[in-house]
């Protein structure tokens, strides 16, 4: 039913996640490149001054710029800048703050509690966060401070620019931040087509924390403050919670060769088509349903268990995590003939 992963080279079975892929080659030739002799540590080098240059051009904003090792880290601590431990952040309960973080944002903050609101497809809607607002203003419970929204989300949608500034809006009014977690933001702005500007700041985002891994770097996200006062005492913050890089160049320099010449985005480009092109294959196929919309680099499917066990048997890695559903993350390595394999073998798999 299929080719093992022996005969078939590269990262043909794979599609439990975007992190399973490898670094893209702008990146680890940037991270070669970067290993020549010495360099000032702890970002005062030149690739680090560069690419915090390059971010403020590409945000169009003067912002504060960090780089932090994994998408937990930048999380939790930039929800912990802003809020006192009383104080809480509002997401939804597919949230990977909520469900993957293994409580950091709650252990950073010394006990901000989140507050789960509704979501539709892993979207917070403005009027579920203005509940949870106005809901309590008594002592007894935490008073919400931030509100966390994900882009592209954890089921593969995307906020739209007005959805942003909507639940923003509300989030001014009653004296909210607004976090962006963009572990997948490349593939948000290459899917929308607006300006990255466009869907934080002037959306009234007042950080993001801006994924690298997934878009194919080696490691590294950069945590962009739009309110430079926001991130005033955040490099204390970085450096105690043990995410400064003594060889900073060496998550920087790949960023920087990643921003020139527009490549995430390309990539980004890449691995919604590959997930587009999946949907479109397996929306032909008899007795899969389609779970959600695939907006993003995502596709998620209902499969009956029988199939699910004979796509595993046959050797292809994805998750199930989602109630009686498959996802299939699509990333730049991801192949188009993975993909026509994957949807073929799909079909065979619902077959008597
Ligand atoms: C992958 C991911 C992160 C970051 O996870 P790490 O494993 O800590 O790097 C954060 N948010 C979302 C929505 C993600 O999918």
């Amino acid at each position: 039913m299929k080719p093992r992963e022996l005969d078939c080279p590269g990262y043909f079975l794979q599609f439990a996640s975007d992190n399973s892929a490898g670094i893209c080659p702008e990146a680890l030739s940037a991270f070669n490149l970067a290993n020549n002799g010495f360099a000032a540590s702890y970002g005062n080098d030149d690739a680090t001054h560069l690419v915090c240059d390059r971010l403020r051009e590409l945000f169009e904003a003067d912002a504060e710029v960090f780089f932090v090792f994994n998408g937990t880290a930048a999380n939790s601590i930039a929800l912990a800048a802003l809020c006192q431990s009383y104080q809480a952040v509002i997401c939804t309960d597919t949230a990977h703050v909520e469900t993957d973080e293994c409580g950091a944002p709650e252990f950073f903050s010394n006990g901000s509690k989140l507050l789960l609101a509704p979501h539709r497809h892993g979207k917070l809607t403005s009027a579920g966060v203005l509940e949870v607002i106005t809901r309590r203003t008594d002592v007894h419970y935490p008073r919400p401070k931030v509100v966390t929204l994900t882009q592209s989300t954890e089921m593969g949608t995307l906020y739209q620019k007005g959805e942003i500034s909507g639940i923003a809006r509300i989030a001014q009014q009653h004296g909210l931040r607004v976090h962006m977690d963009g572990a997948r933001f490349a593939n948000a702005v290459a899917a929308l087509n607006l300006t990255p500007a466009d869907l934080t700041w002037r959306a009234g985002v007042d950080v993001l924390c801006f994924g690298g891994t997934k878009m194919g770097l080696p490691v590294g996200e950069a945590i962009v403050f739009f309110d430079r006062q926001l991130g005033e005492e955040f490099s204390f913050r970085c450096k105690q919670a043990g995410q400064l890089a003594s060889k900073m160049r060496f998550l920087s320099a790949p960023w920087l060769a990643m921003l020139s010449h527009d490549h995430w985005l390309r990539h980004a480009r890449h691995a919604n088509a590959m997930a587009q092109r999946l949907a479109q294959k397996i929306a032909g196929i008899a007795g899969a349903e389609m779970l959600l919309p695939t907006e993003a680099n995502g596709v998620f499917v209902n499969l009956p268990q029988e199939a699910l066990t004979r796509l595993k048997a046959a050797g292809w890695d994805f998750y199930t995590f989602i109630g009686g559903g498959a996802r299939f993350m699509c990333s730049w390595a991801t192949r188009e003939a993975a993909v026509d394999h994957l949807a073929a073998d799909i079909e065979r798999a619902l077959g008597t």
